[in-house]
């Protein structure tokens, strides 16, 4: 009988493992700017066009990728993040999967450059969605990397089809980009769409730059109606911004839950904080937050889901009451007449 069960070749492992990474454009940018923030770049450039289905520009002043390893960087399961499994708990980097680049360049015309700092010249390898045989070529750039995607899905008509409107997906970027620029606010984020400047926002070193970041990003409002919570026990960190309940919303639309830098959808983190607004909100309104949850990275699995959306603590109810007991707190520190009255 002749044999039925094949290898997939490198490409369609590929393609097939980019369908859980790169579901739209919005994903790539999640995971490039991943990446130059775990390359310790402070300055982060965007620039698409056609809400990044014609091009994607992501250009940081981050630590490189020498000539030797460009290859290995588009490569599957290559990564400089983790070496075992004892890393893999202490994980503090976003990424450490080392499938998005590959994921990317099996869907797209990809152009990575770089170079470090210790490298004299920069070089570039480009890869079209073909098994990766590759071609490094020399190139010019300054300290960093720069990765531009052009003609997202290009090989994979199916999953291009897919995709929605300019307006839809510039909105999926839109949205990933406030969470980015939200997550680390010692880094200067830059965004351009189709030539046009939405966002250009400067290193925040204080309180004041950074709730002037937060009001170029979501809303101005916000911080007038919002505490400031800052909460520090056995180990584990809450700062941020907590809406009033009189500045609700009908939909979950301005929630920003980060847990060590990581922005998550978090059952036991949405319950607790549910919990702490219970009395003070009207039943089907939504509390507005910006909050920062920071512990040692071994109390929390951020391997659940390959966007890393999820985590799972390990001490799920120290977690939850920490959370409510501090919300509760500072949302009862508010006189509720106070602020009805600093609103008309
Ligand atoms: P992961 O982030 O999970 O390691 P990626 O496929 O996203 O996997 O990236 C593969 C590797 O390429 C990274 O581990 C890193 O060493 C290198 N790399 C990717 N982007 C950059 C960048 N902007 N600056 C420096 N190195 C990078
Ligand atoms: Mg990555």
């Amino acid at each position: 009988m002749s044999s039925t069960i094949q290898k997939l070749s490198p490409r369609l492992a590929n393609q097939i493992a980019a369908g859980e990474v790169v579901e739209r454009p919005a994903s790539v940018i999640k995971e490039v700017v991943e990446n130059a923030l775990d390359a310790g770049a402070t300055r982060i450039e965007i620039d698409i066009e056609q809400a990044g289905v014609k091009l994607m520009r992501i250009k940081d002043n981050g630590k490189g990728i020498i000539k030797d390893e460009l290859d290995l960087a588009i490569s599957r399961h290559a990564t400089s993040k983790i070496a075992n499994l004892d890393d893999l708990e202490n994980v503090q980097s976003m990424g450490f999967r080392g499938e998005a680049l590959a994921s990317i360049a099996s869907v797209s015309k990809l152009l990575l450059t770089s170079k470090p700092e210790s490298q004299e010249d920069a070089w570039s390898v480009l890869a079209k969605g073909q098994d990766m045989d590759t071609q490094i070529q020399p190139a010019a750039h300054p300290d960093g990397t720069t990765l531009e995607v052009t003609d997202l899905f290009f090989n994979t008509p199916a999953r291009r089809k897919f995709l929605k409107t300019e307006k839809t997906e510039f909105n999926h970027i839109d949205e990933v980009f406030k969470r980015l620029a939200l997550s680390r606010f010692d880094v200067s984020f830059h965004l351009r769409h189709n030539q046009k400047t939405i966002y250009a926002l400067n290193v925040a070193h204080n309180q004041l730059e950074q709730e002037r970041r937060i009001a170029q990003l979501l809303s101005k409002d916000l911080l007038q109606n919002a505490v400031v919570i800052h909460a520090d026990d056995q180990g584990i960190e809450l700062k941020g911004w907590v809406g009033l309940p009189t500045f609700s919303k009908a939909h979950a639309s301005m929630q920003y839950f980060f847990v060590n830098g990581r922005v998550v959808r978090d059952k036991v983190v949405s319950h607790a904080i549910k919990q702490a607004y219970r009395d003070v909100l009207y039943h089907g309104r939504h509390p507005c937050y910006v909050l920062y949850l920071t512990m040692n990275p071994n109390m929390v699995d951020v391997n659940v889901h390959p966007t890393k959306h999820e985590v799972r603590f390990r001490e799920q109810r120290a977690v939850h009451g920490f959370l409510f007991h501090h919300l509760h707190k500072a949302l009862a520190s508010v006189r509720p007449n106070a602020q009805i009255e600093s609103q008309v």
